[in-house]
């Protein structure tokens, strides 16, 4: 208790007394591993100062290409596209921002409502699809339509989760407008604390050739678009605070249909948390060393891929997972439809 309380008043004291590294306003943040306190402004332009640097380090993009970020409303996404819309002068790239309303109740009401204050907030554009346009339907009526059952604390019973039918229509959908807008990459809100639990976690079950798809970036494969990871060496609570100091508009609430922990995930994120409070930079250089050898990592002779038998798309089977899915829950696969459907909206707003 003795110690508790000496640690609190210590970093009242700190927090009262310290001035900020690059200037003279009081200092309200420290960052352990840099051993740097910092002012509301100065943390700002730190963390995007070391997103650009992981996109330099990793050559995540380069000059003149055209990023494509999905902005969910929530923390992450929304913070790393308000961070990309800083620093994508120093680089000269175009970013498009793109957010697909999946109908889930309230929360995609207020997550649409982020999105168009952050529109006026930053006078910037955003391409907003409506998932009932596009697939005939919003995720919850899908859901049902696939035979699972939504229990009215929003708890789905079904053989899959929620949010594996979620992901796996939003890959699909984010896929064919990447494509259909000529972008170079996808850029995803993943931070650290998403990506090294995983990482570890795949290690443990030996699972060696997904560590390969996580790390910074993913190249392009056919016609699946590549991936970039900007926050890659960013953790949770540094965007957390990043969203909060810079005031963007952002949801706190959690979607409804997610619940639950992953347990394994959680205990080494908590391992890991663990070890950065000890060695303060742990985690960093984890996911550096991670990212150095994950060529190590990819299988030498790479899945062979074939063309979905209705879509055409890239697909380990016969047919895709999403016509899979909306064969299911619709009687017929929507592949095809939804990206003749995608490149009419889009031909709609250019
Ligand atoms: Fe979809 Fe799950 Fe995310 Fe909700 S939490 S939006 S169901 S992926
Ligand atoms: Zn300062
Ligand atoms: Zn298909």
């Amino acid at each position: 208790m003795k110690e508790v309380l000496y640690k609190f008043f210590k970093y009242l004291f700190f927090i009262y007394f310290m001035k900020c590294f690059y200037c003279e306003k009081d200092a309200i943040v420290r960052i352990p591993y840099s051993k740097l306190w910092l002012c509301k402004d100065h943390y700002i332009e730190y963390i995007q100062r070391r997103v650009l640097e992981t996109i330099k380090r990793y050559k995540l993009i380069k000059k003149g290409q055209k990023i494509l970020v999905g902005v969910s409303g929530g923390k992450d996404s929304t913070s790393l596209y308000h961070m990309l819309l800083n620093i994508k002068d120093k680089i000269d790239f175009e970013l498009i921002g793109l957010h697909i309303n999946l109908g889930i109740y309230d929360f995609s009401k207020k997550s649409l409502e982020v999105i168009k204050n952050f529109s006026k907030e930053y006078n910037t554009e955003f391409i907003i699809l409506d998932s009932k346009e596009i697939i005939g339907a919003y995720l919850p009526e899908t859901l049902i339509k696939l035979g699972a059952k939504i229990l009215p604390n929003y708890k789905v019973k079904y053989i899959r989760p929620a949010c594996s039918i979620c992901g796996s229509l939003k890959r699909y959908i984010l896929n064919i407008i990447a494509n259909e807008l000529n972008v170079d990459y996808i850029a995803l809100g993943h931070h650290m604390d998403d990506l090294l639990p995983y990482i570890i976690k795949n290690f443990f079950l030996q699972d060696l050739h997904s560590i390969s798809k996580l790390g910074p970036k993913t190249e392009k494969i056919d016609s699946l678009v590549g991936r970039i990871r900007p926050l890659y060496e960013i953790s949770e609570e540094e965007i957390k605070l990043y969203a909060k100091l810079s005031g963007i508009p952002y949801l706190e609430d959690q979607c409804p249909f997610k619940y639950g922990s992953k347990r394994i995930e959680t205990k080494i994120r908590e391992f890991l948390d663990k070890m950065e409070k000890e060695n303060p930079g742990f985690k960093i250089s984890l996911a550096r060393a991670i990212a150095r050898n994950i060529k190590f990592y990819e299988k030498e002779e790479e899945i062979k891929l074939n063309k979905c038998k209705y879509c055409g798309m890239p697909t380990s089977k016969d047919i895709c997972e999403f016509c899979r899915i909306t064969k299911r829950a619709f009687g017929e696969p929507k592949g095809l439809y939804v990206k003749e459907k995608i490149s009419e909206i889009l031909k709609g707003i250019k």
